[in-house]
């Protein structure tokens, strides 16, 4: 591809991708993956020592490691139900009487379908002048992404099914606590692919993708509730995609490790979400259910089916 023509593209690719994430194009920057997304943001933003960070519940676990290696004292924020989304009235009076660096928030984790109120958190939080950062890892793609968060990054390989090494952050030019990232060209090829992906998801209508996983997370939902001893961790109607099981009483993470791989020929994806991916949630491994758009209603039944032989 000729140089100008394809900085036409990687200039449309972050036109795409900023508009569905609520940035703007000149805020985005590329890194190979979400982690090291968080890694770069952490290494380059200036906080005090001694800082705070507060999470949810579903705060993924490699995140929690960055947190720990930055010196950042991690405090879990309260929850308003068994599912864990954040008590955002808990939290407004909470930060009457103190105020973390920044609050740090899974839009949605790695070990379930729970998506949180990033917009009513940022609302709390910006009256009390404390920045969000979103890791929206697992959420961008899935549901809407337009927060007004400070910070926000993520992937392009999980819900945009885009090229693999390649990761996006954004700092917004009017953050709380502002932090320069450095853009890179070594990305070149990644957020090419990162933007194809984006123009494919908005050729066929973001709303219409998130109002479909939606429906498909509460179908999947509805057939596997109520399956043996087995137990849905999401509300039914909850609005995504990601659905997870926990185990009957009693199962090992092998035993959660072996039911998966005896589902992993019905086509649909599924995994076996050990407790190192959401560390402050659980101490189970999790089976983990990834229906896309092209999941038919006899895999569903395959599922279910094969999932009421193992268990009681
Ligand atoms: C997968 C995931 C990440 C890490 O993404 P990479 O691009 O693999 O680094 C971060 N956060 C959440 C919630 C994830 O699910």
């Amino acid at each position: 591809m000729a140089a100008e023509e394809q900085a036409g593209a990687l200039e449309a690719g972050r036109r795409g991708l900023a508009s569905l994430i609520g940035h703007t194009a000149d805020e985005l920057s590329y890194r190979d993956s979400a982690r090291t997304c968080l890694r770069a943001l952490l290494n380059n933003w200036n906080l005090p020592v001694a800082s705070t960070v507060w999470v949810a519940t579903n705060e993924f676990g490699p995140n929690l490691d960055e947190f720990e290696r930055r010196g950042l004292a991690v405090r879990t924020m309260p929850s308003a139900d068994v599912y864990g989304h954040v008590d955002v009235d808990a939290l407004e009076n909470m930060l009457q009487f103190d105020q973390p660096a920044f609050i740090h928030v899974c839009q949605i984790g790695s070990a379930g379908g729970v998506v949180q109120p990033v917009h009513e958190i940022v609302d709390v939080a910006h009256y009390a002048n404390v920045p969000v950062v979103v890791d929206m890892a697992q959420a961008v793609g899935q549901v809407p992404t337009v927060t007004g968060a400070d910070i926000v990054y993520g992937t392009s390989r999980k819900w945009l099914t885009g090229p693999r090494g390649v990761g996006f952050i954004a700092v917004r030019s009017d953050a709380i606590r502002p932090v320069q990232i450095d853009s890179s060209d070594a990305y070149v090829a990644g957020a090419l692919g990162l933007g194809q992906a984006v123009s494919e998801l908005l050729d066929i209508g973001q709303q219409r993708v998130f109002r479909e996983l939606a429906k498909i997370g509460q179908i999947t939902r509805e057939r596997l509730y109520g399956i043996a001893s087995w137990e849905v961790l999401e509300p039914i109607e909850e609005p995504s995609a990601l659905v997870t099981l926990a185990p009957p009483p009693g199962w090992q993470p092998s035993d959660v490790a072996a039911a998966q791989r005896r589902l992993q020929d019905i086509g649909i994806l599924v995994t076996c979400a050990d407790s190192w991916r959401a560390p402050l949630a659980t101490e189970q491994a999790l089976l983990r259910i990834s229906p896309h758009l092209d999941v038919r209603r006899s895999q569903l039944d395959d599922l279910a089916g094969a999932i009421r032989t193992m268990g009681y």
